[in-house]
């Protein structure tokens, strides 16, 4: 997996959704296209919130990892390092597909014109 994902453990902003403390916070680099087809790049910060990111088969995972053990050390690091994977790789997934739909909105109202 690409490793420019920051993990923050401590500190944490509280959840936008319930403003409860979430579990951990990943940034990683974000790109996307605009409607001009250029490419925008930026940074995205999501947070695993136990109230809000639950039915997702990767956040359950990353929960029931932190439930039994609280600290991330060197014996639990891969397991949770391929978790923190696959549980972006749903958050890109949905984050592209509200995109596409923006895109989608934004050229019916063109073509209204
Ligand atoms: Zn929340």
């Amino acid at each position: 997996m690409e490793l420019d994902i920051e993990i923050h453990l401590d500190d944490l902003p509280a959840c936008a959704g319930c403003a409860g403390p979430p579990l951990l916070t990943a940034r990683f680099p974000h790109s996307w296209l605009n409607t001009r087809g250029e490419e925008v790049k930026g940074v995205r910060e999501v947070a695993l919130c136990p109230q809000c990111d639950r039915g997702s088969p990767a956040a359950d995972e990353l929960q029931a990892l932190f439930a039994v053990d609280e600290q991330v050390g060197l014996a639990n690091a891969e397991a949770f390092a391929v978790l923190i994977g696959a549980w972006l790789e749903e958050r890109r997934q949905s984050a592209r597909d509200s995109h596409r739909l923006e895109m989608e909105w934004d050229q019916w109202r063109q073509s209204d014109l």
